[in-house]
């Protein structure tokens, strides 16, 4: 598969920890930020970094931005600054743009513009620790749709050796058990003999209904 190539505009505690997190995975990443300290902070760790206004439309033209398979705006705070560059990315050919709002009316802005995934980093991680705080073994969960989830629980004492079929979780519950993180990798799709083990991670899906029943109960 060719390398994936993102370019990341507003190197603040969101962009460069998105950009560095994308290094990481192995993609090239292009960093832009107006402030020349940023920028060299993180010259050594991104695959390139520019000084650059966001806004300015012929410094991204001459970067070469359409090239880019995806395109995030990072800047929350100055709306101005976010939805010119959004403006900009799209106007330039950008397949891909992702932009980070601060409020929905923001969000909503962005949306109208075209922008293909608006993220509310500070919103959607207060919703995710307030939902860990409230069940300690949820280590992380992903929505489905209003109703369904998938979440993933460490398996508690009380379960250490059972077998799926003696939690019975599909009858109690109605959840099913798509997958077991164990300690020799991830068993897909575990059946009624599957013995659950203290380091075990439960990947369960179900009705928000019946994973809370299932929370409750069990975990
Ligand atoms: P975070 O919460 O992720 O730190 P933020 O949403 O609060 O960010 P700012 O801190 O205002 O937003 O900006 C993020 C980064 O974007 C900063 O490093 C800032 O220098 C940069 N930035 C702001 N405006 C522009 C612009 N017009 N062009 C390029 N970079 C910009
Ligand atoms: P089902 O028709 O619900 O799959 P079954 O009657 O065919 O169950 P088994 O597949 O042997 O019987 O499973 C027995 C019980 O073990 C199920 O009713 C269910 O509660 C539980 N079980 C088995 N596998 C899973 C799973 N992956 N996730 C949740 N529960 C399971
Ligand atoms: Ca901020």
């Amino acid at each position: 598969m060719k390398t994936q190539q993102f370019v990341v505009i507003g190197l603040g505690r969101f962009g460069s920890s998105l950009a560095l997190q994308l290094v990481d995975m192995g993609c090239e990443v292009l960093g832009i930020d107006r402030n020349e300290d940023v920028v060299d902070s993180m010259s050594e760790l991104l695959t390139h970094t520019v000084v650059a206004d966001a806004t300015d439309e012929d410094s991204l033209r001459s970067l070469g931005i359409r090239n880019f398979d995806c395109g995030i705006v990072a800047i929350g705070a100055d709306i101005q600054v976010s939805i010119l560059a959004a403006i900009l990315l799209k106007e330039l050919g950008v397949s891909k743009v992702v932009a980070k709002a601060i409020s929905v009316l923001h969000g909503r802005a962005l949306e109208k513009l075209g922008v293909d995934r608006v993220i509310y980093p500070e919103r959607d991680m207060g919703i995710r620790v307030a939902h860990q705080l409230v069940t300690p073994n949820l280590l992380d969960y992903l929505e489905l749709s209003k109703e369904y989830s998938i979440v993933e629980l460490n398996v508690p004492a009380c379960l250490h050796g059972k077998t799926l079929s003696e939690l019975n979780a599909r009858t109690r519950f109605g959840c099913s058990i798509v997958a077991l993180h164990t300690a020799n990798g991830i068993l897909i799709a575990p059946t009624a003999m599957d013995r659950l083990k203290a380091d075990d991670i439960m990947v369960i899906i179900g009705s928000n209904d019946n994973i809370g029943r299932f929370e409750d109960e069990v975990v």
